[in-house]
């Protein structure tokens, strides 16, 4: 009967074998987006400008096995980083399976299909624009809570 049990609901993530925390990630890159915090609430606010290494066609980072080299502000996920892991969007499977909180019914895990993620309107592809001095991130805040 266990073994019909998820590896998600029955391994801590510190315990989770490096195949099965990156499984966890849906791709959604949303936290791949210049965002800021909210002085008065602490909220974490997103923008649409996407950080310079993420390719904008396929969602994926650039340069991921030296993404923390290239993009110093690039914070690489690990267990200790979840706690809290509110600066994560509401839908990262990081966060919720933190708060001890099932993963949202669209995750490729749960549907075999990396495209539900965007089907269920979580991607970011198509919705957000490359770094540049013309734009400022401030000025292109977006909400991604549906
Ligand atoms: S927000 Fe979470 S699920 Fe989405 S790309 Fe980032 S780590 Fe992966
Ligand atoms: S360096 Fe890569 S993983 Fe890090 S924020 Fe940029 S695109 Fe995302």
């Amino acid at each position: 009967m266990s073994q019909d049990v998820p590896f998600w609901e029955t391994t801590p993530l510190h315990a989770m074998t490096p195949e099965q925390w990156e499984s966890l990630c849906d791709g959604c890159a949303k936290c791949c987006l210049e965002k800021f915090e909210e002085e008065e609430t602490g909220r974490i606010v997103y923008s649409r400008v996407a950080c310079q290494l993420l390719d904008l066609d396929t969602c994926r980072c650039g340069d991921y096995p030296n993404r923390s080299r290239q993009v110093s502000d690039c914070v690489r996920l690990v267990p200790a980083e979840l706690n809290p892991a509110t600066w994560l969007p509401e839908t990262c499977a990081y966060r919720r399976l933190a708060e001890e909180r099932p993963l949202p019914r669209w995750h490729p895990l749960l549907t075999g299909d990396p495209g539900s993620v965007a089907a269920a309107g979580h991607s970011v592809r198509g919705r957000v624009i490359a770094p540049s001095k013309d734009e400022d991130p401030l000025m292109n805040l977006i909400d991604w809570i549906k």
